[in-house]
């Protein structure tokens, strides 16, 4: 990173700490070490953050590391994606639609002769 700011989080805008993983990938961590992070991470000498996951399985944190959350673990995008609009006028909604069909309920269990399996 040369003096630019490190793009934010595309979900939720907020900065996150980008690091690279051992595999060569960019993931998004929470920029404040947490202790409950499951990401071992440190800064190389050119100033890149680079990270390692750690588990029962690996080695825990080294004394140059520190514990991080992986930002896919907090992100909470603040708008929903696609905003409710009203139901047009001539739309049924689907439960009064099935509180409305007419014909034989099967019996819980037992499938009628014209259901696929
Ligand atoms: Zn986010």
């Amino acid at each position: 990173m040369t003096g630019r700011r490190p793009p934010p989080c595309g979900k939720c805008q907020r900065q996150v700490l980008w690091a690279k993983t051992e595999r060569g990938k960019w993931i998004p961590l929470d920029p404040a070490p947490d202790p409950k992070g499951n990401q071992a991470a440190w800064q190389d000498s050119d100033g890149t953050w680079k990270t390692r996951q750690v588990g029962p399985a690996s080695d825990p944190p080294w004394d140059w590391e520190k514990p991080f959350m992986p930002h896919a673990a907090t992100c909470k995008p603040e708008a929903a994606v696609v905003p409710a609009r009203p139901r047009p006028a001539n739309v049924t909604p689907i439960t009064a639609a099935r509180s409305l069909r007419g014909g034989r309920r099967t019996p819980a269990g037992r499938r009628g002769p014209n259901q696929r399996k």
